[in-house]
């Protein structure tokens, strides 16, 4: 999936799971981004200098950056610091791997090799994330903007 697609994702989970502080908003979409630093072109990892290269030629795409290793270390890190942010870093970090499941395989277990992935009967990925970007088009306009209005 792509950024926006992610920032989307994340945003609604957080907002339907109760999250509407503005810090705890900013850290799901930092974390809904954060596992696609292993790609150059990424929305986050065009900002950031040498890294996405380095993710994306060592370890590889998809494999340290959507692990749930990576994903507890951050929140055990976080959670020492604000637990209200490691709380918005785990559901921003969860929705993007639940939404990478979707359109391709990713290794969850790293640094085991494996890579797990809900193949929708051969649908490319486009068309998945299309549908998605769609279904929340629906769901915003049959009444789940409400669930924003708490917002401001
Ligand atoms: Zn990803």
């Amino acid at each position: 999936m792509n950024g926006v697609s992610h920032l989307i994702g994340g945003i609604s989970a957080a907002v339907v799971l109760g999250v509407h502080s503005s810090s705890q908003l900013a850290m799901v979409a930092v974390s809904a981004l954060l596992p696609d630093i292993d790609r150059p072109n990424s929305l986050l990892g065009r900002f950031i200098p040498v890294v996405p290269s380095l993710l994306e030629k060592i370890p590889g795409k998809r494999t340290v950056t959507h692990s749930l290793i990576m994903g507890l270390g951050l929140w055990l890190l976080l959670k020492g610091i604000s637990p209200e942010l490691a709380i918005a870093f785990m559901i921003g970090y969860i929705s993007h791997l639940i939404l990478d499941l979707f359109t391709g395989y990713i290794a969850f277990l790293w640094p085991i090799p494996w890579k797990v992935g809900v193949p929708l009967f051969g649908i490319p990925p486009v068309f998945v994330e299309t549908a998605a970007v769609a279904l929340w088009g629906v769901w915003i306009l049959l009444d789940g903007y409400t669930y924003f209005l708490n917002l401001f």
